[in-house]
């Protein structure tokens, strides 16, 4: 899991290439003028322009009658299993998903669910381990409500779910009885690897969402996406939550700023998560999984230097990557990092083995 970078150790160098994570970026000035423009009122009441703008945006990019504006991916998540699922239920994830791995226990404490975690390779399941998961109803049974994919697999790699997978496992949960949920933190990214909208990978998903927060350079936001009637239902849980925003628009209008200018050029990150894995793969005793997107995941076992001190020894050379176990390590491509800054990263790595 990631070591979570508190406060840098005193004394640490300022940071020049951050491979930390996508979350890393900064607004840019032209966002910022985007969010200082916005028209905006009170969410809560219904009347913040900017923020309806933008959910009839996201319907309508993924496919779907209605929309949500919340914080952050988390929520999105949590409100969703809250919406679809009822204490004592139980959900099929991939093993790795951050649903299950990284939310702090979320589901557990919040949800009150439990999350059977699938096997698969690159943090994908397919529709054959679905439905061998799948209970017969019946009074020892847990009620299963519910399946979730993560489009990009985060801990798989970064991997994108092929269409014909995605269609597969919704049909087989709803044919189950299960309601499907699609965790799409990185969402576009994969529809710009692929060239495949992302409605047409959303399709067959009860509810989606997308982070802004993730590679599209906002400062904060995500967007759940479903039914009118979900959607409805889960307004209940924002309200609950105490998600329900006031003068929300100031960050809706980044991440409608995102969506005009930082989409297509997930393919310029990808491109640098290649070169970065190229890069990489050229040091001896370092095993790389070739990216699909904008994750770039690798083995530091052979060089026996574990990946927390890999990235600490990087920390101190300028170079921010994530640990994600003993020796596996994560370098992330985003928006403030440039091609020049990839080849600065990898040089700087080759000496620390
Ligand atoms: C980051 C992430 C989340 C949580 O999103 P936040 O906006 O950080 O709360 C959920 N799922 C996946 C796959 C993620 O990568």
């Amino acid at each position: 899991m990631v070591h979570a970078p508190s406060r840098p150790p005193a004394g640490s160098p300022p940071v020049r290439v951050n491979l930390y994570s996508d979350t890393q970026t900064r607004p840019t000035a032209a966002m910022k003028a985007a969010m200082m423009a916005a028209e905006v009122g009170d969410e809560q009441a219904g009347l913040d322009p900017t923020i309806d703008a933008l959910c009839d945006r996201m319907a309508a990019l993924l496919g779907t009658e209605a929309a949500m504006f919340l914080p952050s991916g988390t929520m999105c998540n949590r409100i969703a299993l809250l919406t679809h699922c009822r204490p004592g239920d139980e959900v099929l994830a991939h093993a790795t998903a951050h649903i299950l791995t990284a939310e702090g226990g979320g589901s557990a404490a919040l949800n009150g669910v439990q999350i059977t975690g699938l096997a698969g390779a690159d943090g994908q399941f397919d529709a054959a381990t679905l439905a061998a998961a799948a209970s017969v109803r019946s009074r020892y049974a847990m009620p299963q409500t519910l399946a979730v994919v993560e489009q990009t697999s985060n801990f798989g790699g970064g991997t994108v779910w092929p269409l014909e997978r995605l269609r597969s496992v919704a049909e087989t949960a709803h044919a189950h009885g299960m309601a499907t949920h699609m965790d799409g933190a990185r969402l576009m990214n994969a529809a710009i690897a692929a060239g495949v909208p992302a409605r047409d990978m959303a399709a067959g998903y009860d509810s989606v969402w997308l982070d802004f927060t993730k590679g599209l350079g906002a400062p904060l936001g995500a967007v759940l996406c479903g039914s009118a009637d979900f959607i409805d239902r889960a307004w209940v849980w924002k309200q609950r939550l105490g998600g329900a925003l006031r003068q929300g628009g100031i960050c809706a209008a980044a991440c409608l700023y995102a969506l005009d200018h930082h989409v297509a050029r997930l393919a310029e990150d990808h491109a640098n998560a290649r070169a970065l894995a190229e890069g990489l793969a050229g040091i001896p005793g370092i095993t790389v999984q070739m990216p699909q997107t904008n994750l770039v995941f690798f083995d530091t076992e052979a060089t026996a230097v574990t990946a927390a001190e890999l990235a600490a020894r990087a920390r101190a050379r300028g170079v921010m990557i994530g640990a994600m176990g003993r020796f596996r390590a994560r370098a992330c491509t985003h928006l403030d990092v440039s091609r020049a800054q990839v080849n600065e990263a990898v040089e700087a790595i080759a000496g620390l083995v």
